[in-house]
Formats: C-alpha cells, structure tokens, sequence
C-alpha cells in the first residue's frame, strides 16, 4: 500500500505517519520525489488498515499496489530512478553509460591493458569477472581475490569504477572492499538469500535477468533487494532461453520498453551474452540504445587468444572504440548523451 502525502507536508507530518506504520507493525519506505512524498507501507495485509491512514491531514490518497512488487514499481515512484556510481556516474538520466572489459579477468597485463583501452575509447565503467559461474566445474572458475586486487588497481590507474559479479552470500563483504558495483549475474538472478545479502550491503547492484525468468520475476527478484533497503538496483537483460539456436541466448529488446513501463529503474542491455556472436555485438547495443536502454555491458579483450572465458564474443578494443562512437550518435538522435 501506498500513501500518497500533500505538497508541502512537514517533516512532522511524515514523522507520525511512520510512527503509526510502524506501530501497525509494518515496515515504512520514504520516497521524497521532486514534488511530494510517498510512502509505502511494506507488510502483508496492510491494506486492511487504510482508514487509520486516511485520518491523516497530510495524506491525500492511500493506493493498493496490486503487483506483487511494490517498491520497484511505477506506482510507487513515478521519477525515474537515478543510482551514483562512484564519484560521478549517474545512471537512470540523460546519459547513456558504457561498460567494457573482459569476462573473466586473467593476467595483470591483459587487464591493465584493457582498462586503459576502455578509458581511451570514452567508456564510463570497467567490468571483469573474478568469481565465475561456468556450466562445467572444468571450466575456469575465476582468480577471485587476486582479480579484485587487479580491478582496484585498474581503478586507480584509469578512475574508472569497477563491477564484478558475486555468487555467494559469502563473497559479498570481500566484493564490496574492492569493487563499486555488483553484479548478480542470470544463474542467480533467483537466489533469494543472495539477492538479500546484497541488500544489507548498501552497494550499488547490477541484476541481471534469469535465463528463463519473466520480466514479473525478474522484477521480484529486485523487489527482495529494495525490501532490505537498498534502492541502488540497475537491471540487466542478457537475452533468455528460446529455441532459437543461431544466437546464444534471444536478447529481448521489448523488455527495455516493459520494464520501463512497469518501475522506475534503470535498464541496461548486455549484447555480449544477449547474443554470444562478435559480429551481432553491435548491431544489437546500437538497438538496445535506440529502444531507451540506459546503459549497455560490453565484453572487450585486446588479446581474445589469451581469455580464459567467452573467448569468441570478445570484441577487440579497436571494435569496441569504433561501436562506442555508432552509440554515441544513436543516442543523440534521441536525445541522449554518452
Ligand atoms: C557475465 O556478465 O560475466 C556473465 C556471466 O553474464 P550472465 O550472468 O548474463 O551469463
Ligand atoms: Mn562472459
């Protein structure tokens, strides 16, 4: 349930209001837009008790969320959401951001190297894979705390924040004293203590969706990250399962317009994984910016020989640079920034 406060309501006003919510025995959830306050009230059955909210001079209107997300929904906020990275990326508003860097990081050099490409070619954050979920248990499985101390010190040598993804509940405190941003990737978009671990961690998270969830899911799954008061949630498609068999995954590009639709946050499209073909990297991040996406992840490697995971759909620095200028015009003809 929401509730809907006056312009111009004092903080005094909110103040009792929470009281009672609390005093109910439900959770409040402030969210000052640009014009008024709202409030949800987070509990099951809480609509039962909207009269005792309605008595309240400062509440203009209580709404029941019918979903079954409530504080990731439109409903609730009608601004977009905008989440700081670092110092000074603001994602959610006019600028598109990029991502670029390698799935996996390997050796100090290949990633030093790569960074300084990704900085060069105007990209605004570093991505790198340190824990991996690989398919085969025989597969690469990441260097873990080695690779976090490789992207702080890629950090520092470009300014550029870092995302890395976290597949325990375990890694989360070591994750966050390295890196600006996690990423959940799709083979846990559904683990339901990880996604409230990263909640309790205050750190801003990159979603991904599920390989076979539905925007509703995927949306719930980001719902149980802002229930435990973390509101810094960036989703990410990265295609689904279908039986279309010439691309890794179908990327869909109809969910950038649904989720936009549906809640405030912001979406990015990842091409790399969406499609897992070098040559439809581009034409699909140059889609997914024309269909309103407000940031895309790019897989870069200035040595694909040398990776030790998604060797094939790396694109190479130079290709990269060159997609990140296509990127730049798309967005401009919408209006947009890089
Ligand atoms: C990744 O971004 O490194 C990754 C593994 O992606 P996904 O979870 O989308 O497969
Ligand atoms: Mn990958």
């Amino acid at each position: 349930m929401i509730l809907t406060l006056k312009t111009g309501s004092s903080k005094k006003d909110i103040e009792k209001i929470i009281l009672k919510i609390k005093e109910l025995g439900f959770k409040p959830q402030v969210s000052a837009g640009a014009e008024r306050v709202v409030i949800g009230v987070i509990g099951e059955k809480a609509i039962i008790h909207r009269d005792k909210f309605e008595q309240f001079d400062a509440v203009e209107a209580v709404t029941a969320i019918s979903k079954p997300y409530k504080l990731v929904s439109r409903e609730f906020k009608k601004e977009p959401s905008i989440i700081t990275i670092g110092k000074n990326v603001k994602v959610g508003g006019k600028q598109v951001i990029i991502i670029g860097g390698p799935c996996s990081v390997d050796t100090r050099a290949n990633l030093m190297e790569n960074a300084r490409e990704m900085k060069k070619a105007g990209a605004h954050m570093l991505r790198g894979g340190a824990y991996k979920p690989r398919s085969s248990p025989y597969s690469f499985q990441g260097h873990g705390e080695k690779a976090l101390e490789l992207l702080a010190e890629a950090r520092k040598l470009t300014g550029l924040p870092v995302v890395t993804e976290v597949m325990d509940p375990r890694q989360v405190q070591i994750i966050c004293r390295y890196a600006d941003v996690l990423q959940i990737g799709a083979r846990n978009a559904q683990n339901f203590d990880l996604l409230k671990e990263v909640g309790m961690a205050k750190k801003p998270v990159i979603l991904k969706r599920g390989l076979a969830t539905t925007i509703e899911e995927w949306l719930m799954a980001a719902e149980y990250i802002l229930s435990r008061d973390n509101d810094q949630v960036i989703l990410c498609e990265r295609g689904i399962r279908t039986f279309e068999t010439a691309t890794r995954n179908t990327l869909d590009l109809s969910a950038v317009p649904v989720v936009k639709h549906l809640s405030h946050l912001p979406i990015f499209v990842d091409p790399s994984h969406g499609t897992g073909v070098r040559e439809y990297i581009g034409p699909m991040a140059r889609a997914a910016v024309a269909a309103g996406a407000d940031g895309i992840m790019i897989e870069v490697h200035p040595h694909p020989a040398e990776a030790l995971s998604d060797a094939h759909q790396a694109l190479l620095p130079t290709q990269f640079a060159h997609l990140v200028k296509e990127i730049k015009a798309v967005a401009e003809a919408i209006g947009r920034t890089i």
